[in-house]
């Protein structure tokens, strides 16, 4: 089954939901697995990061616009791109899982700041 999304478009209350879950990381220094993830090579828990504060990221989330979503035809995929995005610019801000064990990746412009990505893929 395909839907024929329309763009742009508000976020849904479900990829708002999986932003918050995991800038929630970045005051934590768990954003890209810290405490949670294990070296396969050391067996030892990846260090946390520094912590990062979330305001700056979590005051963009109600004027963000989805502009695309990846095509890729994968139903495990849920990946979109917001107004701010500019290919070539975006840089990971957090990574980690879903609830449902997918891998929830989100992303940042590295010179301005503002959140380019959501990246949920299964
Ligand atoms: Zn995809």
């Amino acid at each position: 089954m395909v839907t024929q999304e329309k763009f742009p478009r508000p976020l849904t209350d479900q990829e708002k939901a999986w932003l918050r879950q995991a800038l929630s990381l970045l005051p934590t220094g768990e954003y890209f697995g810290g405490g949670r993830w294990v070296d396969i090579e050391t067996g030892e828990a990846k260090p946390l990061d520094p912590p990062v504060d979330p305001e700056p990221y979590l005051a963009q989330i109600e004027d963000l616009v989805v502009v695309d979503r990846c095509r890729c035809g994968n139903p495990r995929c849920h990946t979109v791109d917001f107004q701010h995005y500019r290919p070539g610019h975006s840089m990971a801000l957090v990574h980690t899982n879903t609830d449902d064990g997918r891998e929830l990746i989100v992303f940042e412009d590295e010179e301005t700041g503002w959140l380019t990505q959501l990246e949920v893929i299964g």
